[in-house]
């Protein structure tokens, strides 16, 4: 059962992407929690952190090099945080591991 965000990789529904490569795809969140707000994920389906192999070390870190492009090209200078989501407590709702790129606005801390 492909998961939501790889039926976005296939182009089964829409999205508007901001990146792509062979392995990762980033696209703009639906519901943006600040003004840019996009989503990074690899196209390999990972459910999320807790499912990672040792395997997906590089994969993970290519995603963490998406994130700096994607900066630089939507030209974030002035700052941006990455969240990855995991479980239930940790707010995670589409089990396809990815990473919020957000940015647009001080963002406050600690997150709620
Ligand atoms: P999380 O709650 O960490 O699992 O994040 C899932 C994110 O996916 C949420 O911020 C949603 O707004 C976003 N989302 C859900 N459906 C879509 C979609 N069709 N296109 C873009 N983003 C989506």
């Amino acid at each position: 059962m492909p998961t939501l965000f790889t039926k976005i990789i296939n182009r089964e529904i829409p999205a508007e992407i901001v990146y792509e490569d062979d392995l990762a795809l980033a696209f703009r969140d639906i519901s943006p929690q600040a003004p840019t707000h996009v989503l990074v994920i690899p196209k390999k389906e990972i459910a999320s952190l807790d499912d990672l192999e040792d395997g997906d070390a590089e994969l993970i870190g290519h995603l963490f090099l998406v994130v700096r492009n994607v900066a630089s090209q939507l030209e974030l200078a002035d700052g941006y945080r990455t969240v990855i989501n995991c479980g239930r407590d940790g707010g995670q709702t589409v089990d396809h591991i990815h990473i919020h790129l957000l940015a647009g606005r001080p963002l406050t801390w600690p997150p709620g």
